[in-house]
């Protein structure tokens, strides 16, 4: 049943359309957005060519009716003065030949606009003053007595209607028909001079000159009426109408060929943003792999890139955090187990008495480093959540260092390490927050100690690293980190000696916490070391200028 399947098919497709039609999408914006562009450009443009084709074929044509015009407006003159010379002051003829002299200039005025109508299809009138036809060819109704001779030519009566008849007499119905105000020039109109040619489907183009008359011995002209011709013009409405013909048709093609232009274009747009659209959700349900392949180097091409960046560093963090729970899980079960299995063993009776103080001052090494673990951590996050008010205030460079140091002189001197000063900074104050500057000091100095060997040495120096900055150095002499650990030391719960060799107080957090605080204050550290030969954690600090 081929019919039935093609008519449910159609009906899909209109489901489709209609679909396509109702659902917000970016191709249905575009396509809405540049057939409304298109409608109005042909409109636009369909108007003004609509305009100048008229004014073209209208200019071309009324220069002939201007020169009829003219002649008219000549042989009216030639009658008028006629009837004039030829009336005595009662208003009666003064002779028959004067009569007769008028009567053939009034025929010749008559003869002129039938010749101008059969030869150009030209309706002429002269009008009165009031409005009122004094003669019209094709002839009025009220004409009779011109028609007898040669079978002149009446007004069809759908011109005829569309006058008004009173005692006698036609009258145009609109003063505009008639009507020039001052000026002597010609008034010309192009459709159906005003409603006079409204039965027809031809545009007339009609060209209305008022009459001004000189009486013999006046110098000023007096208004005696008006001289209409109008010519029918289906050239105009036939251009007119392929006009639109051709604006109609030519908009519907490019409507047609924008939309697939258009349905091409924006597959290209809006398969990135689809893929997009599925990647964020992926990586909304924690799916941080989700990539997307894009060759283009356009905005789009741009955004995605990006957006697979933010994958990546995404997927960085997401480790980093799981490593970062490995680590603090693993730092607290370590100690946790030792604890609870020497306490197992204390209760249970197999660490005999004699050996239970030893084991209870185990425990409480074990509890005291959890203690600075958690403290270490609760800073940290503190300074990276930036929820830690610094306390600004201008402190000397090197009362700061050398009170900071000093307090560290107990497990200094324990070790038989030198402690040696290089300051260059005298009197120059820095704006620092002191508590959290010493911590700096002193997990870099506790560092120093902790690596280097009895007989080292431990060099605190500072120097002015430019304007507004000083450049503070703890330099030891102790064991060095090797180039491969070097990049990874400032990490949390990193430490280079995994065993503890060296160092079984370091929770592998004070490094971090040294980088978090000089953040917190906007300035930077680094470190130069060699391996077996020693150390130096180089830092700035801002000057504090009093201005
Ligand atoms: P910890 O609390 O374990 O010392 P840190 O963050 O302070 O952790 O240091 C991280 C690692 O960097 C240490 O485990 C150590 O291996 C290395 N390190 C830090 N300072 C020095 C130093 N002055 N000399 C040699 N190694 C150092």
């Amino acid at each position: 049943m081929p019919f039935i399947s093609g008519g449910s098919k159609n009906k899909s497709r209109i489901k489709r359309f209609v679909y396509f039609i109702k659902k917000p999408s970016i191709l249905r914006t575009f396509c809405v957005f540049i057939i409304i562009a298109v409608i109005f450009s042909s409109l636009i443009s369909g108007f003004i060519m609509y305009l100048y084709t008229t004014k073209y074929m209208t200019d071309t044509k009324s220069e002939d009716i201007k020169k009829a015009v003219d002649d008219i407006n000549i042989l009216y003159s030639r009658m008028y003065t006629s009837y004039i010379n030829n009336l005595d002051e009662s208003g009666d003829w003064v002779s028959d030949e004067g009569y007769r002299d008028y009567r053939s200039e009034y025929l010749e005025l008559l003869n002129r606009l039938e010749l101008y109508h059969d030869l150009l299809n030209i309706t002429g009138f002269v009008t009165e003053s009031d409005g009122s036809i004094f003669l019209s060819y094709p002839l009025l109704p009220n004409m009779t007595g011109l028609a007898e001779s040669s079978g002149r030519e009446f007004m069809s009566a759908d011109v005829t209607d569309k006058l008004l008849y009173n005692n006698g007499d036609y009258f145009f119905k609109e003063s505009a028909q008639y009507y020039t105000g001052s000026a002597y020039d010609y008034v010309i109109d192009s459709g159906d001079f005003h409603g006079l040619y409204s039965s027809y489907t031809d545009s007339y183009l009609s060209i209305t000159q008022s009459i001004a008359y000189v009486y013999p011995g006046m110098t000023e002209a007096i208004n005696k009426g008006t001289i209409t011709l109008s010519i029918p013009m289906p050239e105009i409405t036939k251009a007119r109408s392929s006009i639109i013909n051709y604006y109609v048709f030519s908009t519907f093609v490019a409507v047609i060929l924008e939309i697939i232009a258009l349905i091409i274009i924006t597959k290209e747009i809006t398969n990135p943003i689809r893929q997009l659209q599925s990647m964020t959700e992926q990586v909304s349900m924690g799916n941080f792999k989700a990539k997307i392949e894009s060759n283009s180097k356009d905005e789009l091409g741009q955004l995605i890139n990006s957006y697979n960046s933010m994958a990546e560093a995404l997927e960085n963090l997401d480790v980093l955090r799981n490593d970062f729970i490995a680590s603090v899980s693993h730092e607290l079960r370590t100690p946790m187990t030792s604890i609870r299995g020497f306490i197992d063993g204390i209760l249970d009776g197999v660490i005999p008495p004699e050996r239970q103080e030893h084991y209870l001052q185990i425990i409480k090494e074990e509890i005291n480093r959890m203690n600075i673990l958690v403290n270490d951590l609760l800073n940290m996050a503190r300074l990276q959540s930036g929820k830690v008010e610094l306390d600004m205030m201008p402190y000397k460079t090197d009362d700061l260092l050398i009170n900071t140091a000093c307090k560290l002189e107990p497990i200094i001197d324990e070790k038989k390490i030198n402690l040696e000063f290089d300051l260059n900074t005298k009197n120059c104050e820095v704006l620092i927050d002191k508590l959290s500057i010493e911590r700096v000091l002193i997990n870099l100095i506790q560092n120093a100690t902790k690596f280097t060997q009895s007989g080292g040495i431990i060099t605190i120096r500072s120097a002015f690293a430019d304007d507004d900055k000083v450049q503070i150095t703890v330099e030891d002499t102790g064991s060095g980190i090797s180039p491969e650990e070097l990049p990874f030391i400032f990490e949390k719960f990193y430490k280079v000696d995994k065993s503890r060799g060296l160092d079984k107080k370091g929770t592998g957090l004070g490094l971090a916490i040294v980088k978090s605080i000089l953040a917190a204050h906007n300035q930077s550290i680094r470190v130069e070391s060699t391996l077996g030969k020693g150390s130096r954690f180089i830092f700035t600090l801002p000057i504090y200028r009093k201005d």
